[in-house]
């Protein structure tokens, strides 16, 4: 069988059975009701907690790799999956969410992987066990794949659930994208969709660069008398400049207000208006993309980065060799929590899944990890509805530096074409199959 979109029946099917679902699923040794010490002993179980592009990567290859001797548990707190790449096409009215939604039951059953629809909600690394809403979990290896949270405190005006509500950010896809989507569309001719980005390091560095364009593609063609400004809390546009900047220029010429150096200080969310350092700006739609940390589970675990900076204490600090974390044994992290220095991108995230799931099935066969692991991220941005453009790195361990480091090899497109958004496509269908199937 092949992946396929899940189709709204199917969404509302698995949503409402979601609970009967796992109540079969559970292997007997995983009973969430039973106290810890009536298990048995857990042997060679790795328990991961995501099922993301990390995590549903590491649970397939630990599986693949070890030929299904060593035990997998994902933990996941929604039905399905929803992908963030492609999702700011849905702003430019060139995608839907459904074609971005997936069901977890090919890789579930192609691989063994037992699968738990719930939250971890406290992890303890000494006795090496999981707290879920409905029980606990022990664990022999345990990976942390909680992609982002946001980061609201700095933000007055946004620090409520409700204001949170009204102003969408969308860097998780799902419904805040359709939220956005629908304020885009009812936003009248002549009004400003306001974006803010964060200073870098966040989540997909060219996706706010992306969605400009997207929301932009939108406006010339339904709503040409508006126009998008862009405060952006960093010096200049953080990936694909020159590809950007002149993809703006050509495609959407004086309709982009491009602001550097704009972090927001101050957030109404009723009357959408924000306020940077400099000024005060009124949107019709706002889209505030917060500032972004490691999942909280990560921090919950005590495995987030303790410094004296900010910045480094959002992030994860891990061995490169085998994601495990640096101050908890036998607990790994992969995806976007961890704290590397390269771009957070799904290609990335089911990258650091390979490395740490091949060194997992090592150390469990007492025998060294790759010493030297390469890889390489791709990031394709569409400008308009059919063309896009790419920028491609290969990263290599350096064993002097502990590090991964950009290596020969990799580059960014000349210009926007059509074959490139067909690459794109190409390119997301791969890693939906890889990750989900
Ligand atoms: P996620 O994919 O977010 O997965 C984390 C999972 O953990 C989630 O499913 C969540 O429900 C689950 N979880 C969290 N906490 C718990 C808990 N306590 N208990 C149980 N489950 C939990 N990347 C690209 O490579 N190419 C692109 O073109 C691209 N475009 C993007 C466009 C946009 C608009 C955005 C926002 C991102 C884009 N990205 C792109 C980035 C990419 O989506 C992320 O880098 C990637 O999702 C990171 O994977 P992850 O597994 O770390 O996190």
């Amino acid at each position: 069988m092949s992946l396929k979109p899940l189709s709204r029946n199917r969404r509302d099917f698995i949503k409402l059975s979601s609970l009967a679902l796992i109540a079969t699923q559970l292997p007997s040794c995983i009973n969430l009701n039973q106290k810890t010490s009536e298990w048995s002993k857990p042997n060679r179980r790795v328990v991961v907690i995501g099922g993301g592009y990390a995590g549903a990567t590491a649970a397939k290859y630990l599986r693949l790799w070890s030929d299904h001797k060593i035990e997998v548990v994902v933990i996941e707190l929604n039905p399905y999956f929803i992908s963030c790449p492609l999702s700011n096409l849905v702003l430019g009215g060139n995608k839907e969410v459904d074609n971005l939604t997936f069901g977890y039951d090919l890789l579930r059953e192609n691989h063994g992987i037992q699968w738990v629809q719930d939250t971890v909600i406290a992890v303890d690394v000494a006795t090496k066990k999981i707290s879920l809403t409905r029980g606990e979990l022990a664990f022999e290896r345990l990976i942390i794949a909680p992609g982002v949270d946001f980061n609201y405190t700095n933000i007055p005006g946004l620090e409520s659930l409700d204001a949170q509500a009204e102003i969408p950010h969308a860097w998780k896809a799902g419904k805040q994208t359709q939220q956005l989507r629908n304020q885009l569309t009812a936003m009248p001719n002549g009004g400003a969709f306001v974006m803010t980005i964060p200073l870098a390091p966040y989540r997909c560095p060219p996706g706010p660069y992306e969605r400009v364009c997207q929301v932009a593609y939108y406006l010339k063609n339904h709503k040409p008398a508006s126009k998008i400004i862009v405060l952006d809390a960093n010096p200049e546009i953080t990936s694909k400049k020159g590809l950007f900047s002149k993809a703006w220029k050509e495609l959407y010429d004086g309709m982009i207000d491009y602001r550097p150096n704009s972090a927001i200080v101050q957030v109404d969310a009723k009357n959408k208006t924000v306020t940077t350092e400099f000024e005060l700006v009124k949107a019709a739609v706002l889209n505030v993309i917060p500032p972004q940390k490691a999942g909280k589970i990560a921090q919950i675990a005590g495995v987030m980065n303790k410094g004296s900076s900010e910045k480094d204490m959002r992030w994860c600090e891990v061995d490169f060799l085998t994601y495990e974390s640096k101050v908890a044994p036998n607990v790994h992290v992969i995806g976007d929590s961890v704290f590397a220095g390269l771009p957070k991108s799904a290609h990335m995230a089911t990258s650091q899944a390979r490395v740490c799931a091949s060194a997992i099935v090592e150390l469990f066969n007492n025998r060294a990890p790759d010493p030297a692991p390469v890889f390489a991220n791709t990031c394709y941005s569409y400008v308009n509805d059919k063309m896009a453009v790419h920028v491609a790195n290969v990263y290599r361990y350096d064993a002097t530096k502990k590090a991964m480091i950009s290596a020969e090899g990799g580059g960014v497109s000349e210009r926007p074409t059509e074959l490139e958004g067909r690459y794109a496509q190409a390119w997301a269908k791969n890693i939906w199959s890889d990750t989900l199937t």
